[in-house]
């Protein structure tokens, strides 16, 4: 190897060197503290793109540095590998899927190895592979058996074009996410999974989780949706039937002039009998069609009808008109309101259009005493005082709640409760390249599950992909008829396969014994790794991939198999990649493949830039500029340790250290202590990745520009060497390749990330103190030594508390603090 920067020589050899010593293995080691970093696995879609890079080499950088900072770390890397596009491949190149995904996969690792990321790759993980499905099969047997996975017949939403159902969250704007087709609704049996069983500890564990950004917290809140209030019915007059309502505001009770039901309710039928039935009968029929094409009920215009029929207020005993409109959902609550129309917006819109009378029974705090007995001319939705309501008048709100639902107890009229918003996981997918749900139906038996012996349930590989409706399973005559495994009778199989969310639930779980045989993993290995110390993927998964996994881990956690009820406690969403001002797409024709950058400047350079250009939780945009600067800044590096290589002569360690003073060599041996301390900093506490690099670009800079003069004495020339060994030793997590090899040619033995990272002397490190003057209207009074940059606020604190400062202002507070950071605090009296 020359003195050339020849960076394709220098990362395919120490790739192999990383290779051959097992560099990555991670070890289960109580002697050492552990640390279990995850990046979101990909979908093996055929190439790495920029968003894996930039995830794949934020942890890295932190994954690196722990383990030279002495953990045990655990980085592994796997493959969702189950899923619609390589079955929709399949059908369109003829390929079969296995074939797709495995090549794919095959491709997809080499990239990543062509990287440098420090994956353990002896636990790599591929979901589509029956060692892997295996146990998601496993996993719902036993949920089956607690009465956790179960079947019922329900309205999903149906693309016609990827044939199968969709999750809520993947519809969008009335579209399939994924193809834009309109989405439709149909009636299946399909399987759950109960998640809402876990809905309050969803929730609660939310106080675990401090250290994930607030908006992701606030998504799956919002998706849980947990409201409390009361249920009360109301009589149908005439009928022993009552129509329940859910109720958060229990307390406008009194206020309720009308009901209105979903025209799906199972009430619907009464209400409509009679001599209207032809012409409600036909309405409710038009509206159910069309809330069922069209579920978004924000975009639709409210519409309803007054069925003429009356119910009993249970706490007024007034009799008041039931509607039923387009606006009620039968899969919230009880699929029927009560209409308060004073103080509920969408009531009042809705009595307004209708002519139904408008009541107040809540007044603004302070005007209870007032009367309110004419119509209102806008609504009222705050808690304020009761009026108008019998004996409960003069309450307030939040008391009127308690006391009214106590008294619906009492009186049999309801009773308070909570409900979610959240519904169970339909997981049914009638598509092959799934993981097959493992039960037979039996004409005698019913539903039995697949005993654990029999598992897994292989997918069988001969099948006809045509692209037909239905499942192609459902059309292979082998795998659909088999034995009961009870009475040994003929059994049909299920052909449904498992939403890929299954496989993604748990994977990290897989990773702690990857070849576990006897159950989905080896419950002490995730006890030693688990919870994963620091996960980071992009933020598209706030609610389905990450409120799935906690529900998982819990689930896990309830079978015996971990103590854990919080898989990650840290949560870092990574930015988007952008060019030209949008996020890199097919569509924009913006994007920029990664194997063409690794050619032309390798995967150092790529990572520096990537890592440096904006911090991880930000944005970040490619710039050609941006990544040949980094390019030039590994060459200078290369360049001045090459220059100076006659420096790393003498015995390796040992470089005394210059004593404080203020001389060139005392200065470049404070900075490098400052650098130090820095970049553990920044990569370890903060994760500001990009100002690490800038701190080593300025030890850099220091090192560069006084080299000259430093050359002329022994202790400039320990110095420099100390600054050049501290950067290359620096830059190791985020230019790992460049950094072993111009460790190996200073001398060392070993792998440079087997090595220790370097420890800071605090004392070196501390910065100068600022001398901050403090005046008392312009007149100076005292000063004080800071720590630089201290913010103005505790400038302010520190000033105030003098004692000549608190004599000058006698006693009185300041009537204004002006600060100039670092130097001066002026103080207004
Ligand atoms: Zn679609
Ligand atoms: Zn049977």
């Amino acid at each position: 190897m020359t003195e050339t920067y020849d960076f394709a020589a220098v990362e395919t050899k120490w790739q192999r060197a990383w290779e051959d010593g097992r560099a990555f293995a991670a070890v289960e080691d109580p002697s050492k503290p552990k640390y279990y970093l995850l990046e979101m696995y990909p979908y093996p879609s055929g190439r790495i793109h920029m968003g894996h890079v930039r995830n794949y080499s934020i942890g890295d950088v932190i994954a690196r540095q722990k383990i030279m900072a002495g953990y045990s770390v655990l980085h592994p890397i796997g493959w969702d590998a189950l899923g619609m596009p390589a079955e929709n491949a399949a059908i369109k190149h003829g390929t079969h899927p296995r074939t797709w995904t495995l090549d794919n996969v095959a491709h997809m690792r080499t990239q990543l190895k062509r990287m440098g990321i420090s994956y353990d790759w002896d636990r790599e993980v591929n979901t589509c592979l029956p060692e892997y499905y295996k146990w998601n099969q496993w996993i719902f047997l036993r949920m089956l058996e607690k009465g956790l996975a179960f079947r019922k017949e329900s309205w999903v939403n149906w693309c016609s074009q990827c044939r199968t159902v969709l999750a809520n969250e993947q519809v969008v704007g009335g579209g399939c996410w994924r193809c834009d087709t309109p989405v439709t609704q149909k009636k299946m049996e399909q399987w759950f999974l109960k998640i809402t069983a876990y809905a309050d500890e969803l929730l609660a564990g939310h106080a675990q989780l401090s250290k994930w950004p607030e908006h992701v917290l606030q998504m799956q809140k919002n998706w849980i949706g947990r409201s409390t209030g009361a249920h009360v019915r109301f009589r149908l007059d005439g009928t022993d039937k009552s129509i329940e309502v859910f109720t958060t505001r229990l307390d406008t009770i009194y206020g309720a002039t009308f009901l209105v039901v979903s025209a799906e309710h199972p009430v619907v039928p009464d209400l409509i009998a009679g001599p209207r039935e032809k012409e409600l009968g036909a309405w409710v029929d038009r509206t159910v069609a069309e809330m069922r094409k069209r579920r978004d009920i924000g975009e639709t215009e409210k519409d309803g009808v007054d069925t003429g029929k009356k119910a009993f207020n249970p706490f007024t005993g007034e009799k008041v008109p039931v509607w039923i409109a387009n606006y009620v959902l039968m899969d919230y609550g009880t699929g029927a309101i009560m209409g308060v129309p004073a103080h509920d917006g969408r009531d009042f819109e809705f009595a307004r259009a209708y002519g139904i009378p408008i009541r107040t029974v809540i007044a603004p705090a302070g005007r209870a005493g007032e009367r309110f007995d004419a119509e209102p001319a806008e609504v009222f939705e705050d808690l304020g005082v009761l009026v108008n309501s019998g004996p409960f008048s003069g309450l307030p709100a939040d008391k009127a709640m308690e006391e009214m639902g106590r008294y619906a107890e009492e009186r049999g009229l309801g009773r308070r409760s909570t409900i979610f918003r959240i519904r169970d996981w339909g997981i049914s997918r009638q598509r092959y390249w799934g993981t097959p749900i493992p039960v037979v139906t039996c004409d005698r038996c019913g539903i039995v599950g697949v005993p654990d012996a029999d598992l897994p349930v292989e997918l069988p590989l001969d099948v006809k992909l045509t692209g037909e409706e239905g499942s192609p399973l459902e059309r292979h005559e082998g795998f659909v008829h088999t034995t009961c495994p009870k009475c040994h009778g003929p059994a049909r199989r299920e052909t449904d396969t498992m939403d890929t969310f299954v496989d993604s639930s748990w994977y990290f779980f897989r990773y702690c014994s990857p070849r576990e045989g006897s159950l989905p993993f080896r419950p002490e290995a995730a006890a030693a790794w688990l919870p994963v110390d620091l996960y980071i993927g992009g933020v598209e998964h706030a609610i389905l991939h990450l409120i799935y996994s906690r529900f998982f881990t819990k689930v896990l956690r309830d079978f015996g198999l971990t103590p854990v009820s919080e898989p990650f406690p840290h949560y870092l969403a990574q930015g988007m990649v952008t060019k030209d001002g949008s996020a890199m797409s097919k569509s924009k024709g913006n994007i920029v493949d990664p194997d063409d950058i690794l050619n032309k400047y390798g995967a150092d350079t790529l990572r520096l830039f990537i890592l440096f250009a904006s911090p991880p939780d930000k944005e970040f945009a490619w710039s050609e500029d941006g990544l040949e600067g980094c390019y030039r800044f590994l060459l200078r590096v290369w360049t001045i340790v090459h220059e100076n290589l006659d420096l790393f002569a003498g015995p390796a360690g040992g470089v005394d250290v210059p004593a404080a003073g203020g001389d060139a060599p005392a200065r470049l041996v404070k900075k490098t202590h400052q650098t130090i301390r820095k970049v553990t900093e920044d990569i370890g506490v903060r994760f500001h990745l990009n100002t690490a690099v800038s701190s080593i670009m300025e030890l850099y800079n220091m090192a560069r520009k006084e080299r000259d003069a430093l050359y002329e004495t022994p202790a400039g020339r320990s110095a420099l060497r100390l600054a050049l060994e501290t950067i290359v030793r620096l830059l190791s997590p985020f230019a790992p390749h460049l950094a072993e090899e111009l460790w190996e040619r200073t001398g060392h033995r070993g792998l440079l990330m087997r090595s220790a990272w370097p420890v800071y002397d605090a004392g070196l490190a501390r910065e100068e103190m600022a001398t901050v003057v403090v005046q008392v209207n312009g007149k100076v009074r005292d000063r004080f030594e800071a720590v630089p940059d201290l913010p103005e606020a505790d400038l302010e604190a520190a000033a105030l508390a003098l004692t000549k400062v608190q004599a000058a202002l006698g006693g009185k507070p300041p009537r204004k603090v002006i600060s100039v950071r670092n130097k001066l605090v002026n103080i207004v009296s």
